[in-house]
């Protein structure tokens, strides 16, 4: 083959978008990886040769099911559940189990795509996988949602193990439905192993393991803040989704020194000018994993925050943003808006919450601008931590995995500042971090491959 046979980044996208009709969030995350892997593989033929970044964008499988359950009124339900495998080059696929309704084939396999960068930027044995059903557990009785995880895991048992495909939680998908999902897998299969990560302490669970993405994306920021000479002390902070990541988040960030004025859910968001402290923070994780309420309840307990209906809280005022809900929740208009009020950093705790446009306006603004694949691997990184303690048959303490956890945020930040330094270039010594993250997490998998030939 010639060098000169390769695509260009415009005829490859148009490949993509021809091969996934109408999923838009996988072209969006492809399109973000792939203009800057092409500019980084330019004068790398063997990568060209061996068609790497086609063979990556392209999940090694996805494996789509019906899952079959019966509600409370004895009505039958059927819902559509999926599991992608995208990319075992260096480890197992792993990755998150969604239930939501928005929950699609284009979204899972956006997200199994990103994790494989975000997998291999760890620097531990993992590949890329995702899953999900388009099953909306709000609202629905314990018994539903156990009934709903065992029929899922029932089909789900087949294509996973300890060291094939290793689950974990994500949107909708807490210590409640990874008990239900596991007690299932241990009936089915008569083995207790390492099939799932993000279980209770009980039966294999990690410590840290709950805290680790919101932890770990406070501590990038911190990283990145720091790389600019600067920190979190006395800065306000501006927090989308009141779930795992984001009150996980709130909690580091008040542990450093900083004030949390705003967290939300998919109903709007709750400003509180004087700041949501760590009493109001577990306040509101009872609400929502306990009593599963609304975000809106916080303004009606506590009086002197306003709740803004159908809103984000990307127009308040803040130093900090980080957006901890889900993906393209942060478009061009509020990213403006943001820089505009003076934001120096963004650290996205959920995958993708800023669509291209919007990035490009915080690229534009050269603001601190940490992407949910670096920013968020805390989470996964905890999670590979697990999965040795399973196997190892030992289990470490808080303070061991905290100081692991911090160690490898400081790992991953300094591989996106060997790879996406721009100082060279225009002399400002701004780092791209999404260049950065997604070379150094390209690099890894792409050089695995290539060891393997054509597979
Ligand atoms: P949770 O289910 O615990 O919380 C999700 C939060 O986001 C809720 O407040 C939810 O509000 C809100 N939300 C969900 N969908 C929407 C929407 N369409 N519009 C507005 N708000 C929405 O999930 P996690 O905290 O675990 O996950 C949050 C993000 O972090 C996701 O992008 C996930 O992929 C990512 N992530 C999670 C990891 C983890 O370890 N859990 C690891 C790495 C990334 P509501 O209750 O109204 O739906």
């Amino acid at each position: 083959m010639e060098i000169n046979d390769h695509v260009d980044l415009d005829q490859f996208m148009a490949g993509v978008k021809k091969r996934n009709p109408g999923q838009t969030e996988f072209i969006q995350a492809v399109q973000e990886v792939a203009q800057d892997i092409y500019e980084f593989i330019d004068d790398k033929v063997q990568y060209h040769e061996a068609q790497i970044l086609r063979r990556i964008a392209e999940p090694d499988r996805v494996v789509s099911f019906r899952v079959c359950w019966e509600d409370d009124n004895h009505h039958i339900r059927v819902q559509r559940g999926w599991r992608v495998q995208s990319n075992n080059a260096i480890g197992p696929y792993k990755g998150g189990i969604r239930f939501h309704p928005s929950v699609n084939e284009s979204v899972l396999k956006f997200l199994a795509f990103e994790q494989t960068f975000k997998n291999s930027l760890t620097g531990l044995p993992m590949g890329g996988g995702k899953g999900g059903a388009n099953f909306n557990p709000k609202g629905k009785s314990d018994a539903e949602v156990m009934r709903f995880c065992q029929s899922f895991m029932t089909e789900l048992y087949r294509h996973i193990g300890p060291e094939t495909d290793v689950p974990a939680g994500d949107i909708g998908v807490g210590g409640r439905e990874i008990g239900y999902m596991f007690g299932q897998y241990k009936r089915i299969t008569g083995r207790w192993e390492g099939v799932l990560t993000g279980k209770a302490l009980e039966y294999g669970g990690s410590q840290m393991r709950p805290e680790a993405t919101g932890y770990g994306a406070v501590y990038f920021l911190r990283n990145m803040l720091r790389h600019a000479g600067q920190d979190i002390e006395g800065k306000n902070a501006v927090i989308s989704g009141s779930g795992n990541v984001a009150t996980h988040a709130a909690e580091k960030v008040v542990q450093l020194g900083g004030k949390v004025l705003t967290l939300s859910d998919s109903g709007g968001f709750i400003y509180d000018p004087d700041g949501i402290d760590q009493e109001k923070i577990n306040w509101i994780k009872h609400l929502k994993n306990v009593k599963r309420g609304r975000i809106s309840e916080y303004a009606d307990h506590f009086t002197n925050a306003t709740h803004h209906e159908g809103k984000r809280p990307w127009n308040v005022p803040c130093d900090l943003a980080l957006p901890c809900a889900t993906q393209n929740e942060l478009d061009a208009d509020e990213a403006e808006a943001l820089v505009e009020n003076g934001c120096i950093a963004v650290s996205e705790g959920a995958n993708m919450p800023t669509t291209l446009e919007g990035v490009k306006v915080f690229h534009d603004a050269k603001i601190l601008y940490g992407p949910g694949k670096a920013a968020n691997a805390g989470g996964v990184a905890v999670s590979g931590l697990e999965m040795s303690q399973n196997s190892g048959r030992v289990s470490w303490n808080t303070q061991q995995l905290g100081e692991m956890l911090t160690e490898l945020m400081d790992g991953i930040h300094a591989k996106c500042v060997e790879y996406g330094h721009e100082g060279g270039k225009d002399g400002s010594g701004y780092v791209d971090y999404v260049k950065g993250a997604n070379i150094a997490g390209f690099k890894k998998v792409a050089d695995a491959m290539l060891a393997f030939g054509v597979v």
